[in-house]
């Protein structure tokens, strides 16, 4: 099959020839249609690599699929209307609220007419729970890891809360890919929010995902599993890590106080991520680490400057979300790749103005990370959804600094070539003969086709 448009990387008037699920060449339309006259020809505005998402979850997103939608909702009686209005007579889960004012939990008592009610914030690192949830979790009124009255739970005190509720399944799991796939996406990076014993359900269908998966296990998981390929679509790449939380609950770990003061916190001890990390490393994964708030971000990049490089294996660090002008030297280093979501700040743009008033030019700053990292984009689904033309309109029209925006097509190289580098895929991201056939078909400036593994599929609207 030949691919005629503009080729990302080449020009207007090229074309690609398919065969197989391969690339086999690239070159002007005009050479391709000579030497390929009977090849069947799809001619489309724009061609790119396959776009990728490098940072979701998606047995989470899968799961968020069945789980009642709060996003957008700010007010806590309309959310009890929604719980009570809900049908399911075991659990009510929901999720993608991000509120963080704190009415009494007697609300979602009520709502909830005798069923555990669970709803996850937007950014999973808080929760909202009425009493019959906490007790089935196991918290009692005076336990000091939850704020009973609130019903709010944050960080690691909802593991708890998880293992209580129904877990979801190799179902979710499956269908939160499909979801990828149809939205036109080819890769997706799954990090690490998925249980251990998700990696098997990958495993056992690893030649029908309907993406190319890199997956990262949770820190301790990795002991004993062969890092590398299962197949073609399955990649187990890389380790977990936390440093610290998120800015929703303001446990992302800052320098400098939060306006309602606190400085966050770290999540997994800085030695302990060096310490596990190395022997990660000497194993064959590479390690990625979430980090969102300065002092967090420094001590990573920093951490990352003592560690040793595999090939191919750069080390990520995930968010990247808060960079001091004092820390940008930590940037100039070899071997790392900044994994960003732009997504994140249609929503979060508001929480950085009020939680860190002065400090907004801080925040998501892709065009001076761009300038001495390669950039990965990803979604960080469920916590948003995987939007291409969201995602590519916040990293070109910055909401907080609009100098930290990227051009069109370094926003597509995040999606595209950056995040193959941040999966250690050589050949992957980029368009040259040889590579797997897996490609992005543009019309008007949007996504309205993927090609994977030689096969074209419209995006579903
Ligand atoms: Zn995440």
């Amino acid at each position: 099959m030949l691919i005629l448009g503009e080729v990302l990387g080449y020009g207007k008037d090229f074309g690609v020839y398919l065969e197989g699920n391969r690339i086999r060449a690239v070159a002007p339309a005009a050479d391709l249609l000579a030497r390929h006259p009977a090849a069947r020809r799809l001619r489309v505005e724009r061609v790119t690599p396959g776009i990728a998402d490098a940072h979701a979850h998606p047995l989470f997103y899968g799961a968020e699929k069945r789980r009642l939608s709060l996003a957008g909702l700010t007010d806590l009686r309309e959310v009890a209307a929604r719980v009570a209005a809900h049908p399911d007579p075991g659990w009510v889960l929901g999720g993608g609220f991000l509120f963080d004012a704190r009415p009494a939990r007697a609300l979602l008592d009520a709502a909830g007419r005798g069923r555990p009610v669970y709803l996850r914030s937007r950014d999973l690192h808080a929760a909202r729970a009425n009493e019959a949830a906490l007790e089935a979790a196991g918290f009692s009124p005076d336990d000091p890891l939850v704020d009973w009255e609130a019903g709010w739970v944050v960080e690691t005190a909802l593991a708890r809360l998880e293992a209580a509720a129904p877990a979801p399944g190799p179902e979710d799991l499956w269908r939160g890919l499909w979801a990828f796939a149809r939205r036109g996406y080819t890769a997706v990076h799954a990090l690490a929010y998925e249980p251990p014993e998700a990696l098997s359900w990958a495993e056992a269908r690893a030649g029908e995902l309907p993406v190319r998966l890199w997956w990262a296990l949770p820190r301790g998981a990795w002991r004993g599993v062969r890092p590398g390929w299962r197949g073609e679509r399955l990649f187990v790449g890389g380790v977990k890590f936390f440093a610290d939380g998120a800015l929703g609950p303001a446990t992302a770990w800052m320098h400098a106080p939060y306006c309602g003061g606190g400085t966050g916190t770290p999540v997994d001890a800085p030695e302990a991520i060096e310490a596990e990390g190395r022997e990660a490393l000497a194993a064959g994964f590479t390690l990625a680490v979430h980090a969102i708030g300065t002092r967090a971000v420094a001590g990573v990049l920093a951490l990352f400057k003592r560690l040793p490089r595999l090939p191919g294996r750069p080390l990520r660090i995930e968010h990247l979300q808060d960079l001091r002008d004092e820390d940008l030297a930590l940037l100039a280093q070899e071997g790392v790749v900044a994994s960003m979501q732009p997504v994140h700040l249609a929503e979060d743009a508001e929480l950085v103005r009020r939680r860190l008033p002065g400090r907004e030019h801080e925040a998501f700053r892709f065009a001076t990370v761009a300038r001495r990292l390669p950039l990965a984009f990803g979604s960080d689904a469920p916590v948003a959804e995987p939007d291409l033309a969201a995602s590519l309109r916040e990293a070109t029209r910055h909401r907080l600094s609009p100098g930290e925006s990227l051009g069109f097509e370094a926003a597509l190289f995040a999606h595209t070539r950056g995040a193959a580098l941040a999966a250690g895929w050589e050949d992957y991201g980029r368009i040259v003969p040889g590579a797997w056939a897996d490609l992005g078909l543009f019309e008007g400036g949007r996504l309205v086709a993927r090609v994977f593994d030689g096969v074209v599929e419209d995006v579903e609207a």
